[in-house]
């Protein structure tokens, strides 16, 4: 707590730690060390942390990591860590659904299930937060993220606070831009579902939970379809018809089970990653002439 203190020169109840492993923090169980790791103790405690932090310290939000690559010469800055710090979920008066950044996918779908809540099974298969899901515009299965969206609560590095709707985003296939041009994080949202039968939602999700079992490689540290589909298109698709599955660099190998999955199978760095995304981006052009762009977004600095 007195390197709390420290860096946000104010009292704060969070957990500040320094040289965080960000292996123990991303899916992909690689890359390298943030400096400083802040998990707030709550919404309140996020807000001061912010309005105190001095401006010259860069801050990356992390949800559960499971689109993340932390390259291997680590992160400058603070990570601020959401998961399990903002985790309030709660049916509102007008039933909707208050959901805060921290709250991992499959709470919320069984939390929709369990009040006669239709349309949120999908969220059960998605291993992330709902913050990284609105900052992905996640989805599977036909649903996207932003599809229940009624409103989102966000904070910017000053602490400041606003509730806004889609109206304010850009929003597409996993990509969601502010049209404000300023830097925000979601910090909670309220989401709308339609009525249901608890039965049949957990239903729903026990068979799409199923089919992930069938189709992944879930058994290996990933983090989830590595690049988007091109329009009319496939990823998987096209890697597999250039003949990459099952490539290797290092201890990064595409998926023999699903072609849009790349692996590590025990000791990848970043840098076996990144390389292995370039490989097949480069192979999929020349092959196919046509671009491959990532989904996980890659942060962080090589190793010089
Ligand atoms: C096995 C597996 C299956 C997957 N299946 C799917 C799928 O079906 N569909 C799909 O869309 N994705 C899928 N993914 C990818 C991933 O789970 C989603 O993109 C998810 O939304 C990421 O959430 P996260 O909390 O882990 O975000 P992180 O990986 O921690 O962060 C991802 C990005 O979101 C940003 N971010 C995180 N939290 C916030 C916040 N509060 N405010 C603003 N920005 C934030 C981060 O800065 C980063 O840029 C899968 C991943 C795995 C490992």
């Amino acid at each position: 707590m007195a390197e709390t203190k420290q860096l946000a020169k104010i009292p704060l109840r969070g957990t500040l730690r320094e040289q965080v492993d960000m292996r123990k923090h991303t899916s992909w169980r690689a890359g390298g060390v943030a400096e400083r790791m802040y998990q707030p103790a709550d919404l309140d405690d996020l807000l001061g942390f912010l309005r105190s932090v001095p401006v010259e310290e860069p801050l990356y939000v992390v949800g559960l990591g499971s689109n993340l690559l932390v390259r291997d010469g680590g992160l400058r800055g603070t990570v601020l860590l959401l998961h399990s710090a903002l985790s309030e979920l709660r049916l509102e008066i007008d039933g909707s659904v208050y959901v805060e950044a921290g709250v991992p996918g499959a709470k919320l779908a069984r939390f929709a299930a369990k009040h006669d809540l239709n349309g949120g099974a999908f969220f059960a298969g998605i291993p992330g937060t709902l913050g990284g899901m609105l900052a992905m515009n996640a989805g599977c299965y036909g649903s996207e993220t932003w599809e229940r969206v009624l409103r989102v609560m966000t904070v910017n590095r000053q602490g400041e606070v606003h509730v806004r709707t889609s109206d304010d985003y850009e929003i597409g296939y996993r990509r969601v831009v502010l049209r404000a041009d300023c830097e925000e994080w979601f910090i909670a949202a309220w989401l709308t579902f339609a009525k249901g039968n608890s039965g049949a939602a957990r239903q729903e999700i026990k068979e799409l939970l199923s089919r992930r079992i069938a189709s992944q490689p879930l058994n290996l540290p990933n983090a989830g379809s590595v690049f988007r589909n091109p329009p009319g298109e496939h990823a998987a698709r096209l890697i597999e018809q250039c003949g990459l599955k099952g490539k290797r660099i290092g201890g990064a190998q595409v998926s023999e089970k699903h072609a849009n999955f790349i692996v590590n199978t025990g000791n990848a760095s970043a840098e076996d990653i990144e390389q292995l995304i370039s490989e097949v981006q480069a192979t999929v052009l020349q092959k196919t002439r046509i671009k491959l762009h990532p989904e996980v977004q890659i942060i962080g600095e090589k190793i010089r």
